[in-house]
């Protein structure tokens, strides 16, 4: 199929913004256009097998059904095409609305703001290719805002620990807290199929303190048992645009008698932004309560140069995706040590996340990598099963010949 014969659907409930969009298309060389001013009716055409656009424009804000629901809508009715997405509103939202949409494996060609320019969105169509097979419902379990509000007053989410070791010596520094749901009937749900709808809806911030006061009660069990770790909690720095968000994040620390250096916080940067005077404020009173701050996933998506120059980190963590398989690939090997050794004149503690098989620890332990951390290591486990691990890894560190 050739890019001028796709079937375009334009969704939007206002009929003056449809015409427009039928015109630019038009104007653009795609006649094949159709229209619906509610989410209703376009879910009937895509329900037609014969009439489903292989591209919708979807206009996220509309009354009744709003843009978020109706992707959840494609997603049930395993539409395999693509969407753009439409909305007057900034560009955080869209961007969360778009990460929201991605969670779901729908393909996603970009965002527009309102009103839209011609260029922009024949950019964007530009980039349409034909839809791959439709993936199973089974492996698409799409969550609403109201069940991830839910999961998180009833306490179904609980928290698992991924242990963080030192190259050096083998020793376990600390753990990463990853959130998982323990969902009634659908089992383990991984943070990839609720963080985006959290993030979306004003939860994270929920979602956040639920984890951090788990982790620093875990914390002090450990301790209980003679273990000290350092725990890291992932936090999106969407949250941080509230300024007393860092007063929370301190108010929960204080409460539970764990002192600040034993809890680093990996921050990522899950969309671009123009101001970083507020998160760097919150950043920073974090810093000053001795509370650890780590860069997170560097390397990719939005964590930046300008990140490391203006954020006071003490620890970057080097993107799996440069880490894994290194070894046998020069290209990702420069990119390996060029973040090590950007994070190492800098001062800070490195972390190589991703650490699959034996060849990639080798090669993270030769680097001068202070810590590593992947499922060769361990995989992340409940934090009772932690001590027992520990007890293991010794034992293996110690027969693979390396220094205890
Ligand atoms: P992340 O912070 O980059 O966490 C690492 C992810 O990689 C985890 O996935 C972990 O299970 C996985 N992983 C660890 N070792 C390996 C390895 O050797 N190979 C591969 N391929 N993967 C490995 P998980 O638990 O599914 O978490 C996914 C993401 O969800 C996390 O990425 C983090 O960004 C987010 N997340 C998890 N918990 C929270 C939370 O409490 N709050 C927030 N805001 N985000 C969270
Ligand atoms: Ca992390
Ligand atoms: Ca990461």
């Amino acid at each position: 199929m050739n890019q001028n014969s796709i079937n375009i659907l334009a969704l939007d409930d206002d009929p003056f913004m449809l015409k427009l969009l039928v015109r630019i298309l038009k104007n653009i060389g795609h006649n094949k256009v159709s229209t619906c001013d509610s989410g209703q009716a376009a879910l009937e055409l895509i329900n037609n097998m014969d009439l489903r656009p292989d591209l919708i424009l979807l206009d996220i804000n509309m009354p009744r059904m709003d843009g978020l629901e109706f992707v959840r809508h494609l997603v049930e009715w395993c539409y395999s095409g693509s969407i753009i997405l439409i909305s007057g509103e900034d560009e955080r939202t869209r961007q969360a609305a778009e990460k929201l949409a991605r969670a779901h494996k729908i393909t996603v060609l970009g965002h527009l703001h309102k009103p839209v320019k011609p260029e922009a969105l024949a950019e964007l169509i530009k980039k349409w290719e034909p839809a791959k097979n439709c993936i199973p419902r089974a492996e698409l379990k799409i969550y609403s805002a109201d069940e991830v509000r839910a999961a998180i007053t009833n306490g179904e989410l609980i928290n698992h620990y991924q242990p963080k070791v030192a190259t050096d010596t083998g020793q376990v520094k600390g753990v990463e807290t990853l959130v998982r749901w323990n969902h009634p009937h659908d089992g383990m749900v991984f943070p990839d199929q609720f963080i985006g709808v959290a993030e979306a809806h004003g939860l994270i911030g929920d979602l956040t303190l639920m984890v951090l006061t788990d982790a620093l009660s875990q914390v002090k069990l450990w301790q209980d048992e003679g273990l000290t770790l350092h725990v890291a909690v992932n936090l999106s720095m969407d949250s941080l645009v509230s300024l007393d968000f860092a007063d929370l994040i301190a108010g929960v620390l204080e409460k539970s008698g764990v002192a600040p250096q034993i809890l680093e916080l990996e921050v990522t940067e899950t969309r671009l932004m123009d101001d970083l005077r507020i998160p760097l404020e919150a950043l920073s009173r974090l810093r000053l309560k001795r509370i650890r701050l780590s860069i997170d996933d560097f390397g990719i998506g939005n964590s930046t140069l300008a990140q490391l120059r203006d954020l006071p980190f003490d620890e970057l963590k080097i993107d799996q995706s440069f880490v894994h398989g290194a070894c046998k690939n020069k290209k990702l090997e420069a990119m390996f040590n060029s973040c090590l050794s950007l994070a190492k004149q800098l001062k800070m503690s490195v972390v190589a996340e991703g650490v699959e098989d034996q060849a990639d620890f080798d090669f993270v332990c030769k680097t001068g990598c202070d810590i590593a951390q992947g499922y060769f290591i361990a995989k992340p486990m409940p934090g009772a099963d932690i001590p027992a691990w520990i007890r293991s890894w010794k034992n293996f560190y110690r027969v693979s010949n390396r220094r205890v």
